[in-house]
C-alpha cells in the first residue's frame, strides 16, 4: 500500500477472482465459464465493427437493449447494459444502499457482494442461510434494508421457486430487492417476467456464463423504468461508454442465435446430472444444483486436499476456506470429455487414498 492511498480504502479486502492458470494447461472447472465458443454471429458481428473502434461506442447500446428487452418480455427503458453483472450489481449497491437502507444478502453468497458494500462504504447484513444450505426469505421479511440473492445462489446451486421471490417482492414495496440471475438459464425460471408488476425489484443477468461471453464483459439489468433511470444516472456519473462496441455487437448475435445458446444449456443441464450420478456412486453428496456447477462434498477427502491433489491432476476446481463450507468444492460443469476426465482423477485420488 502506497502513503497516497485513501484512509476510506485501507480497511477493504477486495473481490478474488478464480485462478486463471498460464503455465499449464488445465481442464479448468474453476470459473462457471462456459466450455463453448461464444455463437458464430456473435464473433461475426463483433469482428465487423472491429474496423470502426475509432469510434466511441453507442452509451445507449440502443440496438442491444432493444433485442435484451425482446427477449425479456419489457420494453427498453426497463433494461440497462452493463460492463459484466458485477457493474450493475455494484451501481444497485451504489444507488439502492446508505444508512437507512443497508445491504442484506446470505452469509453464502457470490462473495462480490460484501465487496461492493465495502467499497461504497454501505452497512450490510450477512443472514445466514439455513442448515440444508438454501435461502428462506422469512429471514429477509420484516427487516429492514435492500435485499441481494443470488438466484440460483452460489456456490450452492440452490434455486428458489418464483412464488418465493415474488412473496419476498410483495413484502415490502418500500425497499428495492435484487435477484441476480447469474446462472439462471441452467434450470430456473426468470424474475423478469414480475418487473411490470412490481417497481422494487431489479434482476440482473449476464452473458457470461450461458451465453459463452465471460472475456466480453456484458451483463444486464431489468427493472421498472424509474429504478433504470436511478442507474442510469450512476453510469453517466461513472462511465458512460461502460460496454464496448465490439461487445455490444456480440451481445446482438448472441442473441439472434438462440437455438446456439438453448443447445449448449441443454447441454451443461445433460453434463451436470452425469457428472452428480457419478459423484454419488463415488460418495459425494451434492446440493440440488440447478446451474452450471455443482458443490459437493466427501466425507473421504477434505475440501482442500481434494482441491489440491486435483490440480495436481491438471484439474482446477474452487474452493472457499470459509469455515461454513471448507469441506466442498465447487465444480464448474464443462464438456463431457471435461466432466469424463474429472471423475476419472477423482477416482485415481480416492483409490490412492486407500
Ligand atoms: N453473480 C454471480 C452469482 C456470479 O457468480 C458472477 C460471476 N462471477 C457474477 C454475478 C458476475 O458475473 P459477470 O460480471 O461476469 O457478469
Amino acid at each position: 500500500m502506497s502513503k497516497f492511498f485513501s484512509e476510506k480504502y485501507k480497511n477493504l479486502t477486495p473481490y478474488v477472482p478464480g485462478e486463471q492458470p498460464k503455465e499449464r494447461e488445465y481442464v479448468k472447472l474453476n470459473t462457471n465459464e462456459s466450455p463453448f465458443p461464444p455463437s458464430e454471429s456473435a464473433v461475426r458481428l463483433a469482428s465487423e465493427v472491429a474496423k470502426k473502434l475509432y469510434l466511441y461506442p453507442d452509451p445507449d447500446c440502443k440496438e442491444l437493449t432493444q433485442k435484451v428487452a425482446d427477449t425479456c418480455g419489457v420494453d427498453r427503458d426497463n433494461v440497462l447494459m452493463t460492463n459484466g453483472s458485477d457493474e450493475i450489481l455494484n451501481f444497485a449497491f451504489m444507488a439502492f444502499c446508505d444508512n437507512n437502507s443497508p445491504a442484506l444478502f446470505p452469509d453464502i453468497s457470490y462473495g462480490f457482494y460484501k465487496v461492493f458494500a465495502q467499497i461504497n462504504n454501505i452497512p450490510y447484513e450477512e443472514i445466514p442461510l439455513r442448515e440444508d444450505f438454501s435461502v428462506c426469505v422469512d429471514d429477509y421479511i420484516g427487516k429492514k434494508g435492500t435485499v441481494f440473492i443470488a438466484n440460483p445462489n452460489a456456490p450452492t446451486g440452490i434455486l428458489l421457486p418464483l412464488s418465493e421471490i415474488e412473496r419476498l417482492v410483495k413484502a415490502d414495496r418500500e425497499r428495492v430487492v435484487v435477484i441476480d440471475e447469474a446462472y439462471i438459464d441452467f434450470g430456473g425460471e426468470s424474475a423478469t417476467t414480475l418487473v411490470k408488476k412490481y417497481d422494487n425489484l431489479l434482476v440482473t443477468q449476464t452473458f457470461s456464463k450461458s451465453r459463452s461471453m465471460a472475456g466480453a464483459r456484458l451483463g444486464f439489468g431489468v427493472a421498472d423504468s424509474k429504478i433504470i433511470s436511478d442507474l442510469v444516472s450512476i453510469k453517466y456519473s461513472t462511465n458512460p461508454y461502460n460496454v464496448n462496441s465490439m461487445t455490444a455487437c456480440a451481445g446482438i448475435g448472441a442473441l439472434l442465435d438462440k437455438g446456439y445458446f438453448e443447445e449448449n444449456c441443454n447441454k451443461i443441464i445433460k453434463n451436470r446430472e452425469w457428472t452428480i450420478e457419478k459423484l454419488k456412486e463415488l460418495g459425494f453428496i451434492s446440493t440440488p444444483s440447478k446451474t452450471n456447477f455443482v458443490f459437493v462434498k466427501n466425507d473421504k477427502i477434505g475440501g482442500e486436499e481434494l482441491y489440491l491433489k486435483l490440480k495436481e491432476k491438471g484439474v482446477l476446481v474452487r474452493h472457499f476456506s470459509k469455515e461454513r463450507i471448507k469441506d466442498y468444492n465447487r465444480i464448474t460443469i464443462g464438456s463431457f470429455e471435461q466432466m469424463q476426465m474429472l471423475i476419472g482423477a477423482v477416482k485415481e485420488i480416492l483409490e490412492e487414498l486407500k
